[in-house]
């Protein structure tokens, strides 16, 4: 989906609004997919300053906890607001997706802000005790080695401690 920016800006007398629904299953995001698709509505209109384009959507990331690996499915609501301003179509470091005929990708533009408004790390739970290192099951499952687990590294600290003093 591309939205012709510079040609709004010139001509756009009415707000434009778009609903998507883009398909990033097979789309790269880092550490997570994205298997359902991402839906929302684009819309654009002139001021003064130039044209005020609001993006709003509605993302799933689908993980693996990252302490404990269990399934993790997040639901993520993208809103935001930018300012295009006539200047902004000819420079070459302008932050959004926008190609040299003044062509904005509203794909691209959703798939950007899906990145920013998922987390880096993804846990099941904020305080995920993740996975014991005796017995490999989720601590959160039940686990009963915790004790022992804790215990174990002083006890053998302490009596290599015993040695050396003896
Ligand atoms: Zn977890
Ligand atoms: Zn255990």
């Amino acid at each position: 989906m591309r939205f012709h920016l510079q040609k709004f800006l010139e001509t756009g007398k009415t707000p434009y609004t778009a609903t998507f629904s883009f398909d990033f299953s097979q789309a790269d995001f880092p550490g997570y997919q994205v298997n359902e698709p991402v839906a929302g509505t684009f819309s654009a209109e002139l001021i003064p300053e130039g044209v005020h384009i609001t993006l709003q959507a509605v993302a799933k990331a689908d993980a693996e906890c990252a302490r404990c690996l269990a399934p993790v499915h997040e639901t993520y609501t993208i809103a935001q607001e930018y300012i295009v301003r006539p200047r902004d179509l000819s420079d070459e470091d302008f932050e959004l997706p926008l190609d040299e005929k003044g062509l904005l990708d509203v794909e691209e533009l959703v798939y950007q802000e899906v990145i920013f408004a998922v987390p880096r790390v993804l846990l099941c739970s904020p305080d995920c005790l993740g996975l014991c290192p005796i017995c490999g099951k989720r601590k959160a499952a039940g686990c009963t080695c915790q004790p022992a687990d804790e215990a174990a590294p002083a006890d053998a600290r302490l009596s290599i401690l015993k040695q050396l003093l003896s």
